[in-house]
């Protein structure tokens, strides 16, 4: 039977010129091994537990922070991302992922959040809600980088942004969390911080930085001299050699904030030092996106002591994380005036990171019950044991596609369980399953009645009551789908 929507939808696929027109595949491209396009990567193997364990520290910290979840579309109209971080910058002038869609609309792939996330603070009426709205992200973010660098051309972030508090607190909230978030997962940091003022007084440090640079023109590199036509701030970002040394001695904006931003960021101080938050002022370090205001920050990795008594060269250090507020963003996209700050963490940075900091990391090794079978028979009452496990909450795994016990009890060993349950032929016809503890090897047969609670028991004695899950309550619908909504499934 063909409902209505099928034939609809059916009919609608044949009178779409775009269902028709099938890629035509070249034989050349049909005869080699697809591999993943420059710059991206796959995320699997031993990493994944490394993203799970920042995922689940972030989440913790978001609420305990207060943030609630929001996940923008992973595309916008181009305009959104050139308006916000501004021409001028190598983010917008070379590196953003932007096609035209069939429709004609010119849009990007977001290299950042902050846009998109103020972008739907206004559009959802946000400023209703009591203020701040504290909202957190995660995911790929795509720049049409040079993946020589070791950047990736798609890269994943994590962020948290606070829309509605012009207070220092605020500011020193988000680098206490950083540096928490951080520390719970094994790495140990630094904030580096500066402030570039605000539309006051960040005009005349404009004025002074670009006198300054004028003057020694012929001693920056080439990219420099282009960014000092465009966006003078840039030129604080540069890492060559000759422009570090012009940095040096260049004028810092500090020296420059007015009464209202020098006020700000004593605060801020005030409020770090009273956590003890490990910080340094940066006087160059001006994060050049056109949106930033006053407070701008870094979380670098912090240099293993060992390294610094060596004497050795100080390489550049990692930024696992960077921030700042944006005071005029929100007005500057049409909402009303809203103070804001944010900060985004490089996602595979922080992994790499923790990688790195591997020993002080123990792999969460989750204490499971493997269930094991011997004979088709037992296969299928094993399959049956394995599903009221897991609806009881008892975590568990198994190796179905194994016949033989011991390829089984290997898998078992591999995954450090404490118990594998034993289904054979006997088990099934006396409704009995044994239980292996793996450590002694002591079996033990157990009524298929009794099992649920003695299991319970076994596991909670393990590791307290966190070993069992409470199951989770059945997901109701919100509301029946419009089958016309679902056409793409
Ligand atoms: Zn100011
Ligand atoms: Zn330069």
């Amino acid at each position: 039977m063909i409902k209505k929507h099928d034939r609809q939808k059916n009919e609608k696929g044949r009178n779409d010129p775009r269902a028709q027109a099938a890629l035509p595949i070249d034989p050349a491209v049909k005869a080699r091994q697809f591999q993943t396009l420059r710059g991206m990567k796959d995320v699997f193997g031993e990493d994944q537990h490394r993203w799970f364990l920042l995922e689940k520290e972030a989440r913790r910290s978001a609420e305990d922070y207060g943030f609630q979840w929001m996940e923008t579309p992973m595309l916008e109209e181009s305009a959104l991302f050139v308006k916000t971080i501004g021409r001028g910058t190598d983010i917008v002038d070379q590196e953003m992922f932007s096609f035209e869609t069939q429709g004609g609309e010119k849009v990007s792939l977001r290299p950042e959040n902050t846009a998109a996330m103020v972008r739907a603070y206004i559009q959802h009426g946000m400023w209703t809600q009591p203020q701040p709205v504290k909202l957190w992200y995660w995911g790929p973010f795509f720049r049409y980088d040079r993946p020589q660098a070791g950047r990736l051309r798609e890269f994943h972030q994590l962020g948290f942004e606070v829309l509605g508090d012009a207070s220092p607190l605020a500011d020193a909230l988000l680098m206490i969390q950083a540096v928490e978030l951080l520390g719970s997962i094994g790495i140990t940091v630094d904030v580096e911080l500066n402030s570039i003022g605000c539309t006051t007084c960040r005009p005349t440090y404009i004025e002074q930085l670009t006198q300054y640079y004028r003057e020694h023109r012929s001693s920056i590199c080439a990219e420099c001299k282009k960014r000092l036509g465009k966006n003078v701030l840039r030129v604080l970002d540069c890492k060559e050699r000759g422009c570090e040394r012009i940095k040096a001695e260049a004028p810092q904006s500090v020296d420059a904030l007015c009464e209202a931003c020098k006020d700000h960021f004593m605060r801020l101080l005030e409020y770090l030092d009273e956590r003890d938050v490990p910080y340094m002022l940066q006087p160059t370090l001006v994060r050049g996106l056109d949106y930033y205001t006053r407070t701008v920050f870094e979380i670098v990795v912090r240099e293993p002591e060992a390294a610094a008594a060596s004497g050795a060269a100080p390489a550049s250090k990692l930024a696992l994380a960077g921030g700042g507020r944006y005071d005029g963003l929100v007005e500057f996209l049409g909402g009303r005036p809203t103070p804001g700050l944010g900060i985004a963490f490089g996602i595979e940075r922080v992994i790499h990171a923790v990688r790195n900091a591997a020993s002080t990391v123990p792999e969460p090794v989750e204490k499971r019950v493997f269930v094991a079978q011997l004979g088709e028979a037992a296969r299928r009452s094993a399959l049956k044991l394995f599903g009221k496990l897991r609806q009881q909450g008892i975590p568990v795994a198994h190796s179905f596609s194994k016949d033989g016990l011991k390829a089984q009890l290997e898998v078992a060993n591999a995954l450090k369980v404490p118990y594998t349950l034993i289904v054979g032929q006997k088990e099934v016809l006396d409704h009995t399953v044994l239980i292996r503890d793996m450590e002694g090897g002591v079996q033990e047969i157990v009524a298929e009645d009794r099992l649920i609670s003695e299991l319970q028991r076994r596991l909670s004695e393990l590791n307290g009551v966190k070993a069992v899950r409470v199951p989770a309550p059945p997901i109701e619908p919100d509301e029946p789908l419009d089958p016309e909504d679902i056409e793409v499934l």
